[in-house]
């Protein structure tokens, strides 16, 4: 049996007014439905009127939505309808499919289009057209793609700066708010240089609020004039005095091109932003008498239309961190916060990595080794950046700090990387860090008398910053961040190594019992390490990112011991020992998370006791 007539047999089951009759009809052209070979014509109440609509099925018909088209035009310009008639009635992403009910399915379809339809039609959902501009913009034709980054809250009338970047035979614009690391940043992201890049004018014009302004029709580009009135008539008066300000200044960039962004305020605190760029073949010949270009007063477009001009609608897509951030679920908060990673290894690689990509501002890191190819598979950095060529030595090692900066800034470049190949002692002897700038310090070294000093060092400042400690078990059996100073002094690194009844100390939070040897060494001194694999490392750091954030957010609260415990068996299969503390469940080391705490402690007790 078709689909049709599977639906038709199911619909007749149901109780139910907005399916009044349905009609297969051919689908002469499998574009005229987009792409829908079965295609049935329906009638449908709209305010209570029995109506024609399109109903096409996809191939995939239920587990595609069916698409609705108002083929007659009968309802001409409404929100959500595009040129072909096609309704766009829903967000098919978040909707649940019963594919067993398909008829089911094409009601509930249905009843979404007729709302979608009468909202249209009694203007309701206007509100959309302003929701939508930016959608409806992109529908002219011959547009050009402008990369900006723009501050939105700033609603002041004001230049741009933007390049024309030529790429290949063509050109890519490029525009943001004035920024000194603009090239920089440009380069990372883009991978073009601004070098070779013309500048022109370009103003930004917010437009005030309860601006309404419905967007260009289908396939039909807004002229010069319609872009000047929309954006002139729709400023405040201040940003229009500001307007007439910028555009009578002097130029010494060329003014073959002119650009002007608008930005529209539309619901939910968001801005459209839409540009026009205005061609002016005219302009390149204001020059002097040794053909050098001068500056000239050429009046802006808007002031005076030139001569002969050429506009094109531009597509403004973003680029500011905050609007990346939120699009990915990062937090611009963070942005404004600085954490110092000292030890950039398997662990510290990947809480530096994670701390860029959560949107930090500012890292430190501290580490002197250097980075070789014995660390390829457990660090983040993999296989790249191990060797540099130095002039007099040949192939070179780099040092980890200085690989992660280089791969750090140009994945993220709004986050500032600064770095220290040194000993974190002689950073800390030398006054190298402000430590009231520090927000949170995490370290990832792995070697617990380097920490209990870091430890005491830190509990000395008069505001420490908070600081996690992190490290990983052997073989896989877990990991653990110890967050310290976070408000308050007590509970600290020293604080797991309290010495039990023989006066023997180990650390207390370990998983293995104390005074086995993990180390492995293949080719003898000076080359032990501890057998755990890169997802050991990935789980710790993830551990001690995570609890990092939180105090950065301020959610997590006081100094707990957190741990994630892995597969055992490895490690039992080499005849080592667990600890007592590793058979505790989840919820167990969850609930004992402070008991760690030393009241004996010489770093962290209370003074005076
Ligand atoms: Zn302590």
């Amino acid at each position: 049996m078709d689909i049709l007539t599977l639906i038709q047999d199911e619909i007749k089951e149901y109780d139910q007014n907005i399916l009044l009759s349905m009609t297969p009809i051919p689908s002469d052209n499998r574009f005229n439905y987009r792409r829908c070979k079965n295609v049935m014509e329906i009638m449908v109440p709209i305010n209570g009127k029995p109506t024609v609509l399109a109903v096409g099925f996809p191939e995939f018909f239920p587990k595609e939505l069916p698409k609705f088209f108002d083929r007659s035009n009968q309802f001409n310009r409404i929100p959500h309808k595009e040129p072909d008639g096609f309704l766009c009635f829903s967000n098919t992403e978040s909707m649940l499919i019963d594919e067993r009910y398909p008829g089911a399915v094409l009601l509930s379809c249905l009843e979404k289009v007729i709302e979608l339809i009468e909202k249209g039609l009694s203007g309701a959902n206007n509100d959309e057209y302003l929701v939508e501009f930016e959608a409806y913009w992109s529908r002219q034709t011959q547009t050009k793609i402008t990369y900006a980054s723009i501050n939105t809250e700033n609603t002041q009338v004001r230049e741009l700066d933007l390049w024309r970047i030529p790429v290949k035979s063509s050109f890519a614009l490029i525009a943001t708010e004035t920024h000194a690391d603009a090239t920089t940043i440009v380069k990372a992201l883009f991978g073009v240089s601004l070098k070779e890049a013309e500048k022109y004018r370009c103003m930004y014009l917010p437009l005030k609020s309860g601006t309404n302004k419905t967007p260009p029709k289908y396939f039909s580009n807004w002229d010069l004039a319609d872009m000047k009135a929309s954006l002139l008539s729709n400023l405040d008066p201040l940003n229009k005095k500001r307007f007439h300000q910028i555009a009578a200044l002097k130029r010494k960039s060329p003014n073959t091109y002119d650009y002007v962004i608008g930005g529209l305020p539309i619901p939910n605190n968001n801005w459209a932003l839409f540009g026009m760029e205005i061609y002016n073949p005219r302009a390149s010949l204001y020059t002097n008498r040794k053909n050098r270009k001068i500056a000239s007063i050429i009046l802006h477009p808007f002031v005076q239309a030139p001569p002969e001009y050429k506009t094109t609608p531009l597509v403004i897509k973003r680029w500011n961190q905050d609007y990346l951030l939120n699009r990915t679920g990062g937090q611009s908060s963070l942005k404004a916060k600085h954490v110092v990673v000292v030890g950039v290894g398997a662990i510290g690689s990947e809480i530096a990595n994670g701390l860029s990509k959560s949107g930090v501002g500012k890292l430190t890191l501290i580490d002197d080794d250097t980075y070789t190819l014995d660390n390829i598979y457990r660090h983040y950095l993999g296989g790249k950046f191990v060797f540099y060529e130095s002039e007099q030595l040949g192939l070179r090692n780099p040092e980890k700090v200085a690989a992660m900066q280089v791969d750090q800034t140009s994945k993220y470049p709004f986050t500032k990387v600064e770095i220290y190949a040194e000993k974190f002692r002689s950073v800390f002897d030398q006054g190298s860090i402000d430590w009231k700038t520090v927000d949170l310090v995490i370290c990832a070294i792995g070697k617990p008398n380097d920490e209990m000093h870091i430890n005491q060092l830190l509990h000395g400042l008069p505001n420490p910053p908070a600081t996690i400690y992190t490290w990983v078990e052997p073989l896989g059996i877990g990991g653990h961040a110890l967050v310290t100073l976070n408000d308050n002094k007590r509970g600290c690194y020293q604080c797991l190594f309290k010495p039990d009844s023989t006066d023997q100390i180990s650390n207390r939070a370990s998983f293995s019992q104390p005074f086995q040897d993990f180390s492995r060494s293949i080719t003898g001194c000076g080359s032990f390490f501890t057998p755990y694999s890169f997802l050991d490392a990935s789980k710790t750091a993830n551990l001690a990112l995570e609890a990092g954030i939180k105090v950065l957010l301020g959610i997590e609260k006081g100094s707990p011991l957190l741990s994630w415990k892995g597969d055992s068996s490895a490690f039992e299969q080499l005849g080592y020992q667990l600890s007592s503390r590793y058979s505790f469940s989840v919820e167990k080391l969850h609930e004992l998370r402070y008991h760690y705490i030393d009241d004996d402690c010489p770093i962290c007790r209370e003074r005076g006791e």
